[in-house]
């Protein structure tokens, strides 16, 4: 569906107006219009194909055809236009949080802004908070929103960078001899962003593998080509590094690279305490070689069990390693089922049944489905007919469907005054409750969220913090608090592995873990891809250093159910 992309761009015309300070009308108008294909649940090529987008609300005829004229070309000419009009990069900016295109306009007009570089710079000397009507406040929530713009643009989702390697990694093995491969870094370590990606392989004629990587389809631009070592851009601008070493420093060079530094700081220093030295090359006494070849040696010689790359963060690894006392990381394997999925009921492109047959394949055991409720009108939430509806479908299914058995759940949208969206009645009859925050972000949180877990029915509070890596900073929350009710309660806490979430993050719900409180993993699927999003949540888990008992999906489905509060003996 086009509806998001058009949505977008008549946002950005509606921005760029104001910018200018053209007439509100014709600025409402584009907003206007974004909002209603952003709500839209058809598709609007649909819509035009039937010649019925003037029958929308809202929508008139030049509006109508400009639609009509990005589904056929693929650009609107005003948009072109105005793009034109507005000096530099001074549009993109307004992907910054907290950055309006008027106080934009002002800081150009005024202090000669044209870009982010100019931006930081009169923040940093103060003259954009002397602007009418900026003041501290203003400017400290622009800064704020600069950080993660910088951060959504300098680096790469965990996702967008696990995809490229992948193709990478499985191209090189098709089109060469190469014998080992690994992808190294903080990619290795899955971390939720990614600066360079790096790789690592052996193999024979390391010039003929350079040469191969040099031709990856996907190659933007040859940075680099050595004998050894090479580095590319792909897919704009993302630097792909390659490295050929030996096959007998493979293991240490593999340990190397994959960091964190202040891990591999660990390493060396414990490696000097007895005498030995630790490189990319090997762990040396003297100058012979005693271990290199494998990276688990490596840890074996140096006194440590083997540290999966998820926790290699110094954060109190290296000693337990030590003491061979790390527990045992969760496996993707290990998962029994998907506990938050959205279906075509609310605002996802997958059916019940497509989700089903999707998860089976996983294996999985169960799926719990939790569409929207009746107040986020946005998402096309399900007001309680529908939701019956949807149970009858379920039933239907389960009884066609061997597996995975599908469970009746809702993500129930925690409302501005605390209350819950559904009567107790309805959530009495699900299998499991979700329960989410997705309005009034800085409205009283903290209480909302501990009052929504009071509830004996809700079972798992979604997205806790409900940050967006790329683009959006938490609810204002007090996480030690939502911890501690969870853990009385007996509520479970999110991570949320889609890739853009991973909400808990690793340090929170590693945090939540130690309060004594259980981590579902839901994938938030509104589509069939989405179900994949599981191997990011799991990373996250395993990066909180959780076990497969903290984490409730790997649990059978009868010992899920015995888990519930309302089922606990208390
Ligand atoms: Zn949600
Ligand atoms: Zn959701």
């Amino acid at each position: 569906m086009k509806n998001k992309e058009i949505a977008r761009i008549f946002d950005r015309i509606a921005d760029a107006l104001e910018f200018q300070g053209a007439n509100r009308f014709r600025v409402v108008a584009y907003r206007k219009a974004a909002r209603i294909l952003d709500d839209l649940t058809e598709d609007v090529s649909v819509l035009a194909q039937a010649n019925k987008l003037e029958s929308l609300p809202g929508i008139g005829h030049a509006i109508a055809t400009k639609i009509a004229e990005y589904l056929s070309t693929g650009t609107v000419k005003k948009y072109e236009e105005v793009k034109k009009e507005i000096p530099g990069t001074l549009l993109d900016l307004l992907d910054i949080q907290n950055l309006g295109p008027k106080t934009l306009a002002l800081a150009y007009k005024e202090l000669g802004v044209e870009s982010l570089k100019d931006l930081k710079q009169v923040i940093k000397t103060g003259r954009l908070e002397e602007l009418p009507q900026m003041g501290k406040q203003k400017v400290d929530n622009i800064r704020k929103g600069i950080v993660l713009y910088e951060r959504a643009h300098e680096r790469l989702s965990i996702a967008a960078a696990e995809e490229i390697a992948h193709e990478l990694i499985a191209y090189l093995k098709k089109e060469t001899r190469i014998k080992h491969i690994s992808a190294a870094g903080s990619l290795r370590r899955w971390k939720e962003t990614i600066g360079d990606i790096d790789i690592l392989a052996t193999g024979p004629n390391s010039r003929t593998i350079i040469t191969v990587f040099t031709q990856f389809p996907n190659a933007e631009r040859v940075l680099a080509a050595g004998t050894t070592k090479s580095s590319i851009l792909v897919r704009g601008g993302v630097q792909v590094d390659l490295r050929i070493v030996n096959a007998g420093s493979y293991g240490a060079a593999l340990q190397y690279f994959t960091g964190s530094k202040a891990h591999n700081i660990r390493l060396r220093n414990i490696a000097k305490s007895k005498g030995l030295k630790l490189s990319e090359y090997g762990v040396f006494r003297g100058k012979k070689q005693i271990a290199g070849r494998n990276e688990r040696d490596v840890y074996k010689i140096l006194g440590l069990i083997y540290v999966p790359p998820e926790i290699r963060e110094d954060r109190g690894e290296v000693e337990l390693a030590l003491k061979n006392k790390l527990p045992k990381l969760v496996e993707h394997r290990s998962i029994r089922g998907d506990l938050h999925m959205h279906s075509t009921y609310s605002d996802s492109e997958a059916t019940i049944a497509e989700l089903a047959t999707a998860a089976d394949a996983h294996g999985y055991e169960y799926i719990l489905i939790t569409d929207h409720s009746q107040s986020v009108t946005y998402a096309h939430g399900l007001e309680p007919k529908r939701l019956y509806a949807q149970w009858k479908e379920i039933d239907r299914l389960n009884k066609k469907l061997r597996t995975p058995h599908i469970l009746k759940g809702v993500e129930v949208d925690i409302r501005r005054d605390g209350t819950l969206d559904y009567p107790d009645a309805i959530l009495k009859e699900c299998d499991f409750v979700v329960a989410a925050i997705h309005q009034g972000f800085k409205h009283k949180v903290t209480e909302r969220m501990c009052r929504a877990m009071q509830n004996p029915y809700v079972d798992i509070i979604a997205h806790p913090t409900g940050r967006l890596i790329s683009s959006r900073e938490g609810y204002h929350i007090d996480l030690h608090r939502v911890m501690e009710v969870a853990a009385k309660t007996g509520t479970w806490l999110e991570i949320n592995a889609y890739w853009d979430r991973l909400d808990l993050n690793d340090t929170n719900a590693r945090a939540a873990h130690e309060q004594g409180v259980s981590i579902s993993i839901g994938t938030d699927a509104h589509d069939i891809k989405g179900i994949q999003w599981m191997k990011f949540g799991v990373a996250t888990a395993r990066r909180a250093w959780l076990a497969s008992k903290d984490v409730v999906n790997t649990y059978t489905l009868k010992k899920l159910r015995a888990a519930r509060k309302v089922n606990r003996k208390k």
